[in-house]
């Protein structure tokens, strides 16, 4: 893949496509009860759940880092089965700025990102600091102060099966015209069972 010398990545969880259309139609029932223009829905091929991002990254640099991050996860990560909970309000109910759906076990999750976060560090970049609390993002909201979310407190989200993470992948995100475009630059499996 030719990538620019300076990008923007993350390392996310993807979603099997099975649950991506579950939750785009998800996505489609809210939208329909949101009546607003004023709420930038994902668009389905862009859903997944960050655990590190990294604003600046040299292309070159890249190799090392997915080499020091295996490393991390190698014979220490278990499989395991992630599910969703309920609609929230990030970063909170009073000062809206993204729709999401909640994850769980919340542990787990965290626990992935920091082990992600250790190959990251021993690449010699750093990484956010902030309370980390995984997510899938659904919307943006564009005017926090003047979109009516109320509409939210009366969705369903519908039940879904458990998702089994057995890879994490780092993705490139390019800016476009019309939002940012994701690709895999690759993918880093496992395969220690479940306990
Ligand atoms: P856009 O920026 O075009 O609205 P986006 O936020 O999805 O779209 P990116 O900014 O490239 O695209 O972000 C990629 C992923 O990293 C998203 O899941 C985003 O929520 C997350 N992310 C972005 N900025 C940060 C940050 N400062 N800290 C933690 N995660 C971030
Ligand atoms: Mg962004």
């Amino acid at each position: 893949m030719m990538l620019p010398p300076i990008i923007r990545v993350f390392f996310a969880i993807d979603l099997p496509q099975s649950i991506r259309d579950s939750v785009s139609r998800f996505m489609g029932s809210l939208k329909k009860n949101a009546k607003s223009h004023a709420i930038r829905w994902v668009r389905p091929e862009n859903l997944h759940i960050t655990l590190q991002f990294l604003a600046e990254v040299r292309a070159e640099h890249l190799s090392q880092m997915l080499a020091n991050v295996r490393q991390e996860l190698e014979g220490v990560v278990k499989n395991s089965s992630i599910s969703f909970t309920e609609v929230h309000l990030f970063p909170s109910v009073f000062r809206p700025r993204v729709i999401v759906l909640g994850v769980k076990p919340q542990e787990e999750l965290v626990r992935l990102a920091e082990l992600i976060g250790r190959g990251i560090k021993a690449s010699h970049y750093d990484i956010e600091n902030r309370l980390f609390r995984p997510h899938l993002t659904l919307g943006r909201i564009k005017q926090p102060f003047s979109t009516n979310l109320k509409f939210l407190s009366a969705a369903v989200v519908p039940v879904m099966e458990a998702i089994s993470v057995n890879e994490v992948a780092l993705f490139y995100s390019e800016p476009r015209p019309e939002g940012s475009r994701y690709t895999v630059i690759e993918r880093i499996g496992w395969c220690l069972p479940m306990t």
